[in-house]
């Protein structure tokens, strides 16, 4: 058997479709596969490979930090030189409330103890989340991810969510003296890129202040320059109570956070004491890899042409099958009307070597959440590719 019918076999699969392609290699802006032929990456992973694949600084820190030690002890304990060093240099580039750092593994459990957080902060259950959210797969986060079709089957869930209209006053009077915590990403990504008013966040905002409620908001996905800033809510100019990171984060490796107020963060620490553990959240491997590549984002300025590098797509991507494209920095939509159409072209997308993607609640949109060191000729090439495949189906 061949490893694509061994992956097939034995590892336990997510849809009955998967690409199923074998990557071999992936560097910068490419991969390739077993056969040696070579893609543009137009999804960084989903929204993590930030810095490209395999950036060497981030590779070498890896390699590093993997020959001084790994796992040494459950999180929390020893003094760990990798996790200080990252929490120091991400709080150095937060509002000064977003000052202590709680390391998980992944996004959802980064949802997970930051909800746990908020009902221990408050003393209350209740929840107000968004339609059309997403924010992981655990229980926790299937309880506030904002579909039904894809909450149903897993009930019952967790009691207390309310789920209400993204960008919608209902939501902002629905916050009352019950509510411990409002979670919404900054900018929803699997919605297919659907970016708040400046009025509505900021309304939500204030709400939460006069309410005693924690405003948690999410940018594991528009975190990390993508959005054309370091953070997606600095543009709206408020700070969360929590701020929940992940995927580009950890530079290529698991790492997930939430973030708050170091006052905020000590009720996880008495009452139960051990109020949120974890073993391996924060490890050293995934804290030195993803303090490379944030050195990197930072000292190879690459937010600043996010801006440019959008307005470039905007303008290659005119087609008369293309309905709208929705952009926020470098996370953009491209609405073909129609998940049939839209899977078409990314299938031809993918034989001609770009990969892409669709969007969980937004299955006729094409995915453009590129490498931030995607060039102005890959953008070209990018944009080819996809006007062909969009003259072909
Ligand atoms: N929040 C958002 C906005 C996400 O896009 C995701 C993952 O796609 C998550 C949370 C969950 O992260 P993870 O898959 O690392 O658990």
């Amino acid at each position: 058997m061949n490893n694509r019918q061994l992956f097939l076999r034995h590892v336990a699969q997510t849809s009955d479709a998967p690409l199923a392609l074998e990557m071999v290699k992936a560097q910068g802006m490419y991969m390739w596969d077993a056969e040696g032929k070579r893609y543009l990456d137009l999804i960084a992973g989903i929204s993590v490979c930030n810095v490209g694949h395999c950036h060497p600084a981030v590779v070498k820190a890896i390699q590093e930090q993997a020959a001084t030690y790994m796992h040494l002890l459950v999180y929390g304990e020893f003094v760990q030189s990798p996790q200080v060093a990252y929490a120091t240099y991400l709080t150095g580039h937060l509002p000064d409330s977003l000052n202590s750092v709680y390391f998980t593994n992944s996004g959802a459990e980064a949802v997970e103890g930051a909800m746990k957080l908020a009902k221990r902060h408050t003393g209350r259950a209740e929840v107000i989340a968004f339609n059309n959210s997403y924010h992981g797969s655990t229980q926790g986060a299937l309880s506030i991810l904002g579909d039904e079709h894809w909450r149903n089957a897993f009930r019952p869930l967790l009691p207390g969510v309310q789920h209400l209209q993204h960008n919608s006053m209902q939501a902002v009077d629905a916050i009352s003296e019950r509510t411990a915590c409002v979670i919404a990403e900054t900018v929803q990504a699997e919605a297919g890129v659907l970016a708040p008013s400046l009025e509505w966040l900021q309304a939500l905002r204030k709400r939460c202040t006069e309410t005693g409620t924690l405003l948690i908001l999410d940018e594991i996905q528009c975190g990390f320059g993508r959005n054309g800033s370091l953070w997606a809510f600095e543009q709206y100019g408020l700070v969360p109570d929590v701020l929940l990171l992940g995927k580009a984060l950890g530079g290529g490796m698991p790492l997930g956070a939430f973030i708050a107020d170091k006052s905020v963060m000590w009720s996880l620490t008495n009452q139960p004491v051990l109020g949120h553990i974890t073993t391996f959240g924060g490890h050293p491997v995934s804290c030195a890899a993803g303090l490379a590549a944030m050195k990197t984002l930072m000292e190879e300025d690459l937010i600043n042409s996010v801006e440019a590098k959008s307005k470039l797509f905007l303008e290659l991507l005119r087609h008369p099958r293309i309905k709208a494209v929705r952009a926020r920095g470098l996370m953009l939509a491209v609405d073909l009307g129609d998940f049939p159409t839209n899977k078409k072209v990314i299938d031809r997308c993918i034989a001609n070597g770009l990969i892409t993607d669709w969007f969980l609640f937004a299955p006729e949109s094409l995915r453009i959440v590129p490498p931030l060191i995607i060039t102005e000729d890959e953008i070209r090439s990018a944009c080819r590719i996809i006007l062909d495949a969009l003259d072909a189906v």
